[in-house]
């Protein structure tokens, strides 16, 4: 009895993202006991250019997580353990004895160094696809911490006598956290630097020449449940054991309880992410979808794959804004049910280009189908599902590189609120979608980590038994129905590619 009474009960969960910091805590049954959010600001230098500073995420994530504890009321010796997790890529470097960064935080967003990967592209894309399962893209941390050491005065010479350290968001945070106690990152965030080999597991000696980054600069990596450190006790007034670290999309994957190969989660946001486990095996993909690494708790990592749709929720924000058709995004389902069908209306919201599995870079968004009949409502309805058709289109081509057949798609994101797109994205996959009843799965995935290694959860089994179903949808549409819709959503696609 005494026992229960000491026990720890609840886990800390540090959510970095893009736009805005939050701090969950769960309680042992995986729910949440209280949340607190903060945004910060987003620096344009340039156009294209994208930064966070520093002090503003460090002073965002102290704010939340004090909020946080603060709305539990609870104490420091409350909490079991600390999970991490946050926007993957985005680039920070500091001095190792005082933390100073000598630069703003580089967004995974920016595209400062386009340039020079598509230089990259066309003399190193094999190797790097080979040994990090990227396509050179800005959007990794490589060339953001060259371009660093490039463009900060004397930021090479000290970088190469030792006096300056590297980190994503996830080192970063847990260096500040400890005041310097630990220097460290996980699986997941490593294998989006593309300076990291995810078959040997280690940083890769000749990336690290072609990039021109010394190897002093970089942290240890461990598997996402690990025994990383501990925060300082200035930060809950006691130190904590930081237990679990993972990208955000990994995270979710995690969160999802997507353990075992062959399961995979969308996540509907302003854009989407898809990621399957694949368990032992690096996929290689026909399709330009990435390989990386997903969350473990002990040996080797699992292989993911994983793909993003540009422009998901996205397109529910120009209706409203743009087309002006809805005044809120909740508005879209009514609508959209009122319709009854599309009448024949398809958009392809190929606004920035179009991704995987067509990489075309110049397809612009097109409208087609449209009549004397057609209304507000058949727009509204045709731009909801083209949120579905991309994603179906991502998981066709995982199922096709992967070689596995896909039953059941777990799903969250802003946008999986949305009752009519579920129901249409497991008509058009002919598979069931899944909606959890906690949609907060990042933070979760990380709770989920940090609980595990810290021994607060048993096992898997035993959060698998606390998670309570949340929704179910399941395909009803009939055969001829789908075969017609999708063959109207591939005529679209062709009058929008340019190659
Ligand atoms: P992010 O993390 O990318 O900022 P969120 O997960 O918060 O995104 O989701 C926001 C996106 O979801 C927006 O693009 C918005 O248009 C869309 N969205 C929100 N509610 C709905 C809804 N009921 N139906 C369709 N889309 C929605």
């Amino acid at each position: 009895m005494w026992y229960n009474l000491t026990m720890s009960k609840y886990i800390l969960s540090i959510d970095q993202g893009t736009t805005s910091s939050r701090a969950v805590i769960f309680n042992r049954r995986g729910r949440i006991k209280a949340i607190a959010q903060q945004e910060f600001k987003q620096i344009y230098p340039q156009a294209g250019w994208v930064e966070h500073s520093p002090q503003d995420i460090m002073g965002s994530v102290m704010a939340v997580t004090a909020e946080a504890v603060a709305r539990a009321g609870i104490l420091c010796e409350d909490i079991k353990a600390v999970g991490i997790t946050n926007q993957r890529e985005t680039t920070l470097v500091w001095d190792a004895k005082t933390g100073k960064p000598v630069y703003n935080a580089i967004v995974w967003q920016c595209r400062r160094t386009a340039g020079l990967c598509a230089e990259l592209k066309k003399t190193h894309a094999d190797i790097i696809y080979e040994k990090t399962g990227l396509i050179p893209d800005a959007y990794f941390s490589a060339t953001k911490i060259k371009w660093i050491l490039d463009n900060v005065p004397n930021a090479r010479a000290r970088a190469e006598r030792g006096e300056l350290l590297f980190g994503t968001v996830d080192t970063f945070l847990m260096w500040q956290l400890s005041k310097g106690g630990i220097f460290a990152t996980d699986y997941t965030n490593a294998a989006r630097t593309m300076l990291f080999n995810i078959h040997t597991l280690e940083w890769d000696e000749e990336l690290l020449k072609l990039f021109l980054i010394p190897r002093a600069m970089l942290p240890e990596v461990y598997p996402s449940g690990h025994k990383f450190g501990y925060t300082h006790k200035s930060v809950l007034g006691a130190p904590v054991e930081i237990c679990g670290v993972a990208g955000d999309q990994q995270a979710a994957l995690f969160g999802q309880l997507c353990t075992e190969a062959g399961d995979l989660k969308n996540t509907y946001g302003t854009g989407c992410f898809l990621l399957m486990n694949t368990g032992d095996k690096a996929v290689k993909s026909r399709n330009g979808l990435v390989t990386t690494l997903g969350a473990t708790l002990t040996g080797r990592p699992p292989y993911v794959l994983e793909g993003s749709v540009f422009v998901g929720g996205a397109v529910i924000q120009w209706l409203r804004d743009g087309l002006k058709l809805i005044s809120s995004a909740d508005e879209s389902e009514k609508l959209s049910l009122k319709a009854k069908d599309n009448g024949g209306v398809y958009i392809v919201p190929a606004f920035t280009g179009l991704g995987a599995p067509y990489w075309d870079a110049d397809a612009r968004g097109t409208v087609t189908g449209l009549t004397r009949g057609t209304t507000a409502e058949h727009i509204v309805r045709a731009g909801l599902e083209s949120i579905a058709y991309q994603v179906c289109d991502l998981v066709c081509a995982m199922q096709k590189d992967a070689g596995i057949n896909v039953t059941r798609l777990a799903v969250d994101g802003g946008a999986s609120k949305n009752n009519f797109l579920l129901q249409f994205q497991a008509d058009i996959l002919g598979c069931v979608t899944a909606r959890p009843e906690t949609v907060e799965t990042t933070a979760l995935g990380a709770a989920y980590l940090a609980g595990l290694c810290s021994g607060y959860w048993k096992s898997l089994e035993e959060i698998k038994n606390n998670v309570r179903a949340g929704k179910v949808f399941t395909p009803c549409m009939t055969e001829d129905m789908r075969k017609k819709l999708l063959d109207g959503w591939e005529k679209a696609v062709k009058k929008a590619r340019t190659v």
